[in-house]
């Protein structure tokens, strides 16, 4: 079982299920050739994949293309369906950083083809988090500055004020779609700078007061 930690506590909760988002940045659409959406575009990763600050990802063999994409991440408190905002709201408990690895090259190939982006997005260490910020300890503007380096040099470099659908507005979504359950994670989508990273690369990314990761590409 995967869990993730807090800051500034002791406490661990187990991850249910992981929700991400695409194209949240118009910027990063645009980078990629896609359409700004009309709502989320929605798939799922499993805890099994999570991966953890100080850690490492083993590059799969079968991809030669391996993106960063830093994110926003969502800790989802308690259960909920069919969220109106100030439910969405109440039902954030914590925020991170992550990436939301990537195989491009997998992933083209599945576009093309019209098949699920599953296998582009589903590897040991695709998720990645920091510790989380709770909510009780920081009062989240949507103004935060987000930026990724790889060996640092800076590759993403953005604010959260730049996504399409706000974390309220993704929890509100989702909720309708599926039940969101304590414990569930939500990536909240990329802004543009996405590339390539080989094997010896070292990662690191941050969100301003709420968290900073390093992981390393093995
Ligand atoms: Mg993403």
């Amino acid at each position: 079982m995967k869990k993730i930690k807090f800051q500034n506590s002791d406490e661990e909760i187990s991850v249910g299920k992981i929700v991400c988002v695409g194209r949240n940045y118009a910027e990063h659409a645009k980078e990629l050739g896609n359409e700004v959406p009309e709502f989320p575009i929605i798939f799922l990763k499993p805890a099994s994949v999570l991966e953890y600050s100080d850690g490492a990802i083993n590059h799969p063999e079968y991809s030669s293309d391996m993106h960063h994409e830093v994110e926003l991440v969502l800790l989802i408190g308690k259960e909920i369906k069919n969220a109106d905002d100030a439910e969405a709201e109440e039902t954030i408990s914590g925020y991170a950083v992550g990436l939301d690895m990537t195989l491009r090259d997998i992933q083209n190939e599945l576009k093309k083809n019209g098949h699920p982006w599953t296998l582009a997005k589903v590897f040991d260490g695709a998720a990645v988090v920091s510790e989380f910020k709770h909510k009780n300890d920081y009062k989240f503007s949507g103004n935060e500055k987000i930026s990724l380096k790889v060996n640092d040099q800076l590759k993403q470099n953005s604010d959260l004020s730049k996504m399409i659908f706000s974390a309220v507005e993704i929890v509100k979504y989702i909720s309708n779609k599926m039940t969101l359950e304590k414990g569930d994670l939500i990536f909240t989508g990329t802004p543009s700078g996405v590339g390539k990273v080989i094997r010896g690369d070292k990662i690191s990314a941050e969100i301003e007061n709420i968290g900073k990761l390093k992981i390393e590409i093995k």
